[in-house]
């Protein structure tokens, strides 16, 4: 039984390396997906930045509009004024079309005001979509380089798996059939060691009886919490209570 058990310690280390692989599978893909939501959330900056810049536009063309209103009102005016005939009207019109001017040039300086602000806010917006720009190039860069890793690491399962199975075909029936039985129910560990009297994988401290059935290597002894197949390095045991 010793010699199957060694097997199995093995054979478990095998399927350890087998896990590590997996995960590092599922990390690189994890990479891929962590860049996207990075992605998208710039993007909905950028939508909010268009937003803005569009509502920006739609204030600075009905500033316009006003401006245009004043203009073509002291347009009306300066001809009615050439009209008049009477000084004391003349004088009242006059001034009239002094406030309309005063009203104007506030105006035009807004709108000079809102041409920068809608200046600096185009800039902003046409950066921010740069920045994803360049970002989908990086993605479908990593992409490609995860796929390439994710190709070579499955080719490296292949492998691990050959040799596993391989190994498992030297194993004596009994031993066989539990391992490949653990493999499938448990998270791809079916050997586990017993330390300081306690199953090292579920961590359920074994009976005095366990430990004479790993110390006698007669059998192959299972963990009577997680059923794995359990074995022992250290012999020296203090029996537990
Ligand atoms: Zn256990």
């Amino acid at each position: 039984m010793i010699e199957q058990i060694e097997v199995l310690i093995r054979l478990q280390s095998i399927s350890n390396e087998l896990i590590k692989l997996k995960r590092n599978k599922e990390y690189r893909y994890n990479d891929i997906t962590d860049f996207k939501k990075k992605v998208k959330e710039k993007e909905m900056v950028v939508e909010e930045g268009e937003k803005r810049f569009k509502s920006f536009q739609v204030k600075m063309d009905n500033k316009e509009l006003d401006l245009k209103g004043i203009e073509s009102e002291i347009d009306k005016f300066k001809v009615q004024l050439n009209q008049i005939k009477n000084n004391k009207e003349y004088s009242a019109l006059k001034s009239e079309i002094g406030l309309k001017e005063a009203d104007k040039s506030v105006i035009e300086d807004e709108v000079l005001k809102m041409m920068d602000g809608l200046e600096e806010e185009r800039n902003k917006v046409n950066e921010l979509r740069n920045d994803v720009k360049q970002d989908e190039i990086k993605l479908a860069q990593l992409t490609k380089a995860i796929e390439d890793d994710v190709k070579r690491i499955d080719d490296e399962i292949k492998t691990v798996i050959a040799r596993r199975d391989g190994l498992v075909e030297t194993l004596e029936k009994d031993p066989k059939h539990h391992f490949q039985r653990l493999i499938k129910s448990t998270d791809g560990v079916a050997v586990a060691e017993v330390v300081n009297n306690a199953c090292q994988r579920c961590f359920f401290t074994v009976t005095p009886q366990t430990i004479n059935q790993l110390l006698s290597e007669k059998e192959l002894v299972f963990c009577l919490s997680c059923g794995r197949i359990l074995y022992m390095n250290n012999k020296d045991v203090v029996f537990p209570k």
